[in-house]
């Protein structure tokens, strides 16, 4: 159906709809009969597919190697399969615990998408209403303006200077303007100009539009056909550890080789030397590491969105950590967005809204030059509107009566840019233009002001004077916008510039203040290193007031205008940008300006942006942060994280998070590594000397068993105390440290020469078999009590409390049932283990909590000796 070659009523018409919406039975009924609104996804990857794929990794593919290896051995010396078969077991044991681990990742994942989901403003009954955008059907009609996606097919009825940025759709990199009028003949989907499409966003203006296709009928779905999921995002961090993945696997590769020319060098069967090669590849590699990985940082995203952060790229959960500098706008992110007018200006008084008489022309300036819509008790649009929509209310205006007797015929739209707006309404001889913005863009436009009932001229005086007003209601943390008017003759060109030659007639006062948690939320990030910046449209009066209050800044100095700032060349402002902490009346262009010039000072800066314009300053910004409440889906979309509260000190509550996630993460990696280099050790010592002191699968079993499970308990570890106090990481800062190398080796030497002293000491007394168990029970309870230690790796556990990770507390509980069935029960058989008395027990259990001890006590020596 050509809809651009019909006129508005007939598409009307056509699609059995009317200028009020759809009723809610027409909604309801067209959902049921063509569906939702929503681009179908690509199959997902089969469960199947996805089990398979725990395979892939190289370190399983050795030990499934090692696996037939060992089973051709037996089956060539006739001996059992009980190797083999425990390898393969667990192996697959690992495949599932992966696989289960995926699936919860993936669970995570879903339901941040489902955060996401999308809303649009639509007519229906003649109320606009917000709903989620899947639930728009044909014949709705979509309500729009600047920031929002459009979310299904549309041809325009209505449109102020309306602009659309479509090269997702067409390629075209320029806004495209649109009208509502109708086109003649065949005309390309790129020229439809009174065409609005799914998948497009609305850059300037606003418009009405009625919806012709949804879902797959769309010109979007019938290109995509089906969204493809994207490719799941591997973090930087992620691939770091990949790669230790692919340096362990081949050092092991070499270690085997030169053992493999030692044992046959000490005259040792070649079986043997196969199959100790083998018990070294197991205890070498740290099989359960990626899946922990992938299950500490998911576990910590769902636990930042439960904060009110929801994060839409993975690898920003490392950079937050990394933070330095927090840009943040003032309205709804550091003030609550609940405005109130609280005076107003005219007359040459300031009076009280809730007390005096206001003039009636200002009164009728603020509700017809006014785009809030009343639905209910619910009012939608802009909180500085609907606090002038309250003062008319309060003033006993019926607005829907003015708005239908005085109708809009034409508008320029409110834009962050020009900081203001104006509407033209019919008069009954006339028609007059409303303006209304920040009190500097209206006083440039006015050249009379009207007082007492008289129009006279705003000379230099008159404004000089009108701006000391301002300056001294600014000061006092109110946010002043400024009102004006002029009469325009019938004849009026709407395509010329009407704001000008204006007639002031006053302003208005509003409060919004600071958010409660803000105050402290400050402080947080002072204490932490991180420097917290206020960028706002508003005057550099209310910003400074405001700033003081919570503490972002001390004196006036340290605060600057847009237009000051826009004197600075690019060097001047790299090296001045750290002496500003608070930016008044800017442009989105400068936001852009102030993240690079603290990126070429090498400093990761979070910046946040709710309006269409700051789509480049919050891609531009190490962090772009997002608000789910006030937010358009254009910055939404460009966004790394979204706050769902919109709130500063969510911010900060997300970069502690970051922290705690890194933390924990280096924290599971010292525990695994630890674990396998103590095992390699002893593998290696113990074959030096001829023995082999673990079967495989004792080695298979504290891999995968007892590491596995407190490692992913550890990504449960609350914060350490200092997390906010401490130096800020460098993001290309190397993982490995020196202190983090040092606590993965000296502990680990340290826990395997006492396996080997156990080992060497009770095998001159007791059996080859009482030595092997003892020395296997005194690494399990090694691997048992250093999960606890790894709690924190610089501070002694023993001041944190031993027991405060609750999800460690029973996995330690888990952990000590399985051993009680592994070495009471048959299934000691298959680990070949001996039965050990109450004094071997207690020998193993002494020395290895020694150690522990001695652990605690050089955790603080080592942080303090080795750089992080
Ligand atoms: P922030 O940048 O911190 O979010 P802001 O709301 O002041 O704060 P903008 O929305 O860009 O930033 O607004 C800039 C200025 O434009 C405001 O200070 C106000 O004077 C004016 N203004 C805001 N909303 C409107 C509106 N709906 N109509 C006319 N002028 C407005």
């Amino acid at each position: 159906m050509k809809y651009y070659n019909m006129g508005i009523d007939e598409v009307i018409e056509k699609l059995q709809s009317n200028s009020d919406g759809l009723s809610k039975n027409d909604v309801d009924y067209r959902l049921k009969k063509y569906g939702n609104n929503v681009i179908k996804e690509a199959k997902k990857e089969s469960m199947f597919k996805k089990f398979l794929n725990q395979f892939k990794d190289l370190m399983i593919l050795i030990l499934c190697i090692a696996a037939v290896i060992s089973f051709v051995i037996s089956f060539v010396n006739k001996e059992s399969y009980v190797d083999s078969i425990s390898i393969i077991t667990i192996v697959i044991l690992n495949a599932i615990l992966g696989f289960v681990q995926e699936l919860k990742a993936d669970k995570a994942l879903d339901s941040l998408k489902k955060m996401q989901t999308t809303k649009t403003k639509v007519k229906r009954n003649g109320n606009i209403i917000i709903v989620d955008s899947c639930d728009v059907v044909v014949g709705d009609i979509l309500v729009l303006e600047a920031g929002d996606t459009v979310c299904a097919d549309a041809r325009v009825i209505y449109e102020a200077s309306l602009k659309c940025d479509e090269s997702s759709l067409t390629g075209e990199s320029m806004a495209v303007l649109k009208t509502s009028k109708k086109l003649d003949g065949d005309v390309p989907l790129a020229m439809r100009k009174n065409m609005i499409y799914s998948g497009t966003s609305v850059v300037y203006g606003k418009c009405l539009a009625i919806v012709t296709a949804t879902g797959m009928n769309t010109e979007f779905g019938l290109i995509a056909k089906s969204l493809n999921e994207g490719e799941k995002e591997i973090t930087p961090l992620e691939k770091k550890i990949n790669e230790i993945s692919k340096v362990l696997s081949f050092t092991i590769m070499c270690i085997i080789a030169v053992m493999f020319v030692i044992g046959l060098v000490k005259g040792l069967k070649i079986t043997e030397v196969i199959m100790l090669s083998i018990s070294l590849a197991v205890a070498a590699i740290p099989e359960g590491l990626p899946a922990v990985i992938t299950i500490t940082l998911s576990l910590g995203v769902s636990n930042m969105a439960k904060n009110k952060a929801v994060i839409r790229k993975m690898s920003s959960v490392e950079t937050l950590g990394c933070t330095e500098v927090i840009c943040s706008d003032k309205t709804g992110t550091i003030t609550q967005n609940k405005m109130t007018v609280r005076k107003v200006y005219f007359n040459n008084k300031v009076c009280d809204v809730d007390k005096d008489k206001i003039d009636n022309n200002l009164i009728e300036i603020m509700a017809l030059n006014n785009d809030v819509s009343k639905n209910g008790d619910e009012y939608i649009g802009d909180p500085t509107e609907i606090a002038l929509y309250h003062v008319c209310e309060n003033h006993l205006v019926d607005i829907d009566d003015l708005r239908n007797k005085f109708i809009r015929v034409h508008e320029v739209p409110f834009d962050s840019e020009r900081k203001m707006m104006s509407t033209v309404h019919k008069y009954e001889s006339c028609y007059k233009i409303f303006t209304k913005g920040s009190f500097d863009s209206i006083i440039k436009c006015c050249s009379r002001i009207y007082e007492d009932g008289n129009i006279i001229d705003l000379d230099l005086k008159k404004k000089k004077q009108l701006k000391k007003v301002e300056a001294k209601l600014s000061g006092d943390a109110y946010r002043i916008l400024a009102f004006a008017f002029k009469e325009l003759p019938s004849s009026y060109d709407s395509d010329t510039d009407l704001e000008n030659d204006l007639i002031f007639i006053g302003m208005s006062c509003m409060i919004d203040p600071p958010r409660t948690d803000v105050k402290e939320a400050i402080e947080c990030c002072k204490k932490a290193n991180i420097k917290p910046i206020m960028i706002t449209g508003d005057s550099i009066d209310t910003a400074v007031a405001i700033s003081k209050e919570i503490g972002i800044l001390t004196s006036r100095d340290q605060a600057i205008t847009g237009t000051d700032l826009d004197k600075l060349s690019k060097s001047e402002l790299k090296k001045k940008v750290k002496d500003y902490s608070v930016y008044a009346r800017v442009s989105p262009m400068n936001k852009l300006d102030i993240v690079s010039a603290w990126q070429d000072n090498h400093v990761i800066v979070a910046m946040t942006g709710d309006g269409v314009n700051d789509a480049p300053a919050l891609k531009k910004a190490d962090i772009g942060v997002g608000m789910g409440i006030t937010g358009t889906e254009v910055s939404k979309n460009v966004s790394d994280v979204i706050l769902t509260d919109d709130s500063f000190s969510t911010i900060v509550t997300a970069v502690k998070e970051g922290r705690r996630i890194y933390d924990n993460i280096r924290n599971v990696l010292v525990y695994l590594l630890t674990g396998n280099i103590t095992e390699i050790i002893i593998v290696f010592i113990g074959m030096l000397f001829g023995f082999e002191i673990f079967l495989p699968i004792q080695l298979l079993y504290i891999n995968l068993v007892t590491d596995s499970i407190p490692a992913i308990a550890l990504a449960f570890e609350d914060s350490a105390d200092d997390i906010m106090s401490r130096k800020i990481r460098k993001k290309d800062s190397s993982f490995f440290t020196q202190f983090l190398t040092a606590r993965i080796i000296l502990p680990s030497v340290l826990k395997s020469l006492i396996v080997l002293f156990i080992y060497f000491t009770s095998i001159k007394i007791y059996s080859v078999d009482v030595a092997s168990t003892m020395a296997f029970l005194s690494l399990i309870l090694f691997e048992m009590i250093f999960a606890i230690s790894c709690r924190n790796l610089k501070n002694s556990i023993l001041r944190k409390g031993l027991f405060k990770n609750k999800y460690l507390n029973k996995s330690m509980i888990g952990l000590i049932i399985m051993q009680l069935l592994i070495f009471l029960t048959p299934i000691k058989h298959i680990f070949n283990i001996a039965d050990l008395s109450i004094i071997q027990i207690a020998y193993c259990i002494i020395l290895v909590l020694l150690v522990f001890f001695i652990d605690e006590v050089t955790k603080e020596i080592i942080a303090k000796h080795f750089k992080d």
